[in-house]
């Protein structure tokens, strides 16, 4: 890779010195398990109501999305000045963000965790204070804790936690929280909370009465498939949604995005099943993957986590190899998605290999 060219005209030296944003590869034929798409198809309804909003595209959206809040708001039991809708949940945590921490504050959050989140705080000139995750590949929510300062703004926590699928217990929740002082925010981030089976997963929209420092956050990308439409919601306190708004950027929620959310709403029952259809394949996969000798963190998103280590881009180039497409993190493991049904024994052989190949190639060098 060539080093990245000065620019010509004077920038912000930290936003230079971010690494360029590059999109994944596909493979023509393969599967595309990279991103935690959802692969079925939009449902027609769905689709049918995204088409209908075509025939406005001369006019500017209503960016507040006043029905799709109202909806949101109803269900949930808020006021509606406690639900805010941006151009993805990425937009709305950026909001937050902006809103929240300026020159030199911290924003506090597990890793690795989201790619995105490293993001942010430069963009606002904060800093990130990055807490290492359990050798189970949890959230460690007491160092979290422990980590907090006077500059600290914000404390994001992603449950489940992109890319290791782990979840928050609601007593690690509440147990964290109790540490947190009352005036920190707290954005809970449950971009895959639709997918989680497990009991004792924190949720976080039945919390929101008894905290006034959390904000939760949800997308339409991942268990409700809209990712190319780009529509995620947060609800929280009046004030703090209210200072959010303020930092967004104006009429970025297209009317397209906002009819295909609320026909999403009105199909959700087929659509759960879906989720539970991509629920009972990452089963399947887990428990593939355990027989197979890995030590994979109980999945509660729709991927799973495979800690490769420093073996990390061997194994993901016998996966490309074998046309599975799946998210390196060199040298921590590898994030692949649960895709097509089709895929499921496609990745399990290429799993099988990885094991043979690795165990292969320890057996001939001598132990250190
Ligand atoms: C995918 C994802 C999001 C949000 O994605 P949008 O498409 O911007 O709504 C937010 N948080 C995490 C952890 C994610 O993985």
């Amino acid at each position: 890779m060539s080093a990245p060219a000065t620019p010509p005209v004077k920038l912000r030296p930290e936003i230079v010195a971010l690494p360029a944003y590059r999109q994944g590869k596909t493979v023509e034929g393969g599967f595309k398990l990279s991103s935690n798409e959802n692969p079925f198809d939009p449902l027609p309804g769905v689709l049918k109501a995204a088409q209908a909003a075509n025939e406005v595209l001369n006019r500017y959206p209503n960016g507040f999305a006043p029905e799709l809040s109202a909806r949101l708001a109803n269900r949930h039991n808020v006021d509606l000045s406690q639900v805010i809708i941006g151009a993805g949940s990425v937009a709305l945590l950026a909001q937050f963000v902006i809103a929240a921490a300026g020159a030199g504050d911290e924003v506090i959050y597990s890793w690795r965790s989201f790619e995105a989140y490293p993001l942010l705080p430069v963009m606002s000139g904060a800093v990130s204070v990055q807490v290492p995750n359990r050798p189970d590949h949890g959230h460690d929510l007491p160092a979290m804790a422990a980590a907090i300062t006077e500059r600290t703004r914000l404390v994001i926590v992603c449950t489940p936690n992109n890319p290791t699928s782990t979840i928050v217990t609601k007593t690690e929740f509440a147990e964290f929280m109790a540490l947190v002082p009352s005036d920190l925010l707290v954005i809970l981030d449950e971009a895959y909370g639709e997918f989680v089976t497990d009991p004792d997963a924190v949720s976080g929209f039945p919390l929101l009465a008894s905290y006034p420092n959390l904000v939760v956050l949800r997308t339409f990308s991942k268990a409700y498939g809209l990712a190319g439409l780009r529509i995620g919601y947060g609800l929280g306190p009046t004030a703090v949604i209210d200072a959010a708004r303020s930092a967004s950027i104006p009429l970025s929620v297209t009317h397209q995005a906002q009819q295909a959310a609320l026909a999403s709403l009105d199909h959700e029952g087929e659509l759960l099943e879906r989720v539970g259809h991509i629920a009972a394949l990452r089963t399947t996969i887990w428990k593939g993957l355990t027989a197979q000798g890995w030590s994979v963190p109980e999945p509660q998103g729709n991927f799973v986590w495979l800690a490769t280590g420093d073996d990390t881009n061997e194994a993901v180039a016998i996966l490309t190899r074998n046309g599975i497409m799946a998210r390196p993190f060199h040298p921590e493991g590898i994030r692949i998605s649960i895709g097509e049904s089709e895929s499921v024994e496609k990745l399990l052989l290429s799993t099988e290999e990885i094991v043979q190949n690795l165990s292969k190639r320890r057996a001939a060098q001598p132990v250190r």
